[in-house]
C-alpha cells in the first residue's frame, strides 16, 4: 500500500482527499491511500524523521508550511528552489526531494484556456508562494510585462527578483491599484494570488473592478468559491473569468506523477476531475 498525505493547518474541509481518491480511481489504482496530517509548525520536524524512515512515501504540503519545509529536505527541484515553496515532496529510499507543482498546475490552466503568455501584459495581485509560481511561469513564457499589487512591498519586490532571475527581458512593475485601473485598456490578464475572497470570507474583492475591461481576463487561484468576489468584478466589467479549480486538479494530477512516474498527466480526464469537484463546492 502506498501512502500518501496533505500537511498543513488549518485543512478543515481540504478537497484534497476526495480530489486524489477520484484520481486513484481514474488510474484503477487501488493500493494507494490519502490523508490530511494537520500540523502545527512545532511538529514539523518530527514529522519528517517519520517520513524519512518510511511513514508515507509522498505528500503535499500547504499553508503554512511551504517555505519551512525546505530545510527538512535531501533535495530541491531547481524552481522550487528559486521561490522557495514546495508543495509536493516524494521519498525515494530515505531521500526527500521538494517539487512546486502549482506552478505546474497554473501553466496548465492557462493553455487549457489558450492565454498566450509571450509579448502579453499581466497583472499579479499578491506576492506570497502561489504569486512566485504564477511569476515563475509567466517569467518562463516571455510575458512583456507585468505589474504586481501587494499589501506588503516588500514581498512584491521579493516576486519581481524571481521574474527578473528568470527572464530579465520582461518588464515589471510594482504598481497600487490606481496605477493599475491606469493601465486596464492594455493588460491582457489579471491573477488574483491572494487569500482575499476565499470561502468563507468571501467579501471584499481583493481589487477595484475598473481595473478590468472586456479585454481582460481574469484569473482567481482561488476555488472556492467557483464564483469569488474578483470573479464577479471581472465580470461586471465585461471580463472573461477562470477560476483556480482546473489548476487545484492539475498540481494533484502533477503530484500523483511525480510519485508514481508514468506520464499520468496524459491518461487522466482532467475535466472530469474537475466536474467532480465542482458538485462538491456548490
Ligand atoms: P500566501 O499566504 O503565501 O500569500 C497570501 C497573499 O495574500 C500575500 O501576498 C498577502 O499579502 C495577501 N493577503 C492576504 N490577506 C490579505 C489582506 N487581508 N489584505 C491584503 N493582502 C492580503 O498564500 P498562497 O500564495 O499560498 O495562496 C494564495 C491563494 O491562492 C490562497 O487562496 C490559496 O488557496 C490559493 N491557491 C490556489 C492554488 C490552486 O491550485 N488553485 C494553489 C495555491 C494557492 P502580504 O504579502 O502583504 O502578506
Amino acid at each position: 500500500m502506498k501512502r500518501f498525505a496533505l500537511l498543513g493547518e488549518p485543512l478543515g474541509h481540504s478537497l484534497s482527499p476526495a480530489l486524489h481518491k477520484a484520481i486513484y480511481r481514474q488510474l484503477e489504482i487501488d493500493d494507494a491511500s490519502y490523508r490530511t496530517v494537520e500540523l502545527p509548525e512545532e511538529r514539523l520536524k518530527s514529522f519528517f524523521t517519520g517520513f524519512k524512515v518510511g511513514g508515507f512515501d509522498g505528500v503535499n504540503v500547504t499553508i503554512p508550511h511551504k517555505a519551512s519545509v525546505i530545510k527538512l529536505l535531501d533535495e530541491v527541484d531547481s524552481k522550487a528552489n528559486l521561490i522557495q515553496a514546495v508543495n509536493c515532496v516524494n521519498r525515494v529510499g530515505n531521500k526527500l526531494t521538494g517539487y512546486n507543482t502549482d506552478l505546474l498546475g497554473f501553466a496548465y490552466s492557462l493553455r487549457q484556456n489558450e492565454v498566450s503568455i509571450e509579448g502579453n501584459e499581466f497583472a499579479i495581485i499578491g506576492a506570497g508562494g502561489s504569486a512566485q509560481a504564477v511569476a515563475t511561469v509567466l517569467a518562463e513564457g516571455m510575458a512583456k510585462q507585468v505589474s504586481i499589487v501587494n499589501r506588503t512591498p516588500e514581498n512584491a519586490e521579493r516576486v519581481k527578483e524571481t521574474i527578473l532571475a528568470v527572464n530579465d527581458q520582461v518588464k515589471v512593475k510594482l504598481v497600487d491599484e490606481e496605477q493599475l485601473i491606469k493601465r486596464a485598456k492594455h493588460m491582457d490578464c489579471i491573477i488574483n494570488a491572494t487569500s482575499i475572497g476565499m470561502s468563507p470570507n468571501t467579501k471584499p474583492a481583493p481589487i477595484s473592478a475598473d481595473v478590468f475591461t472586456e479585454n481582460t481576463l481574469a484569473f482567481d487561484l482561488i476555488y472556492n468559491p467557483l464564483n469569488t468576489s474578483f470573479l464577479k468584478a471581472a465580470e461586471s466589467n465585461g471580463a472573461a473569468t477562470v477560476n483556480g479549480l482546473q489548476m487545484l486538479v492539475a498540481q494533484a494530477v502533477y503530484s500523483v506523477e511525480i510519485w508514481m512516474g508514468g506520464n499520468i498527466v496524459a491518461h487522466v480526464d482532467m475535466n472530469a476531475l474537475v466536474r467532480d469537484l465542482e458538485k462538491i463546492i456548490k
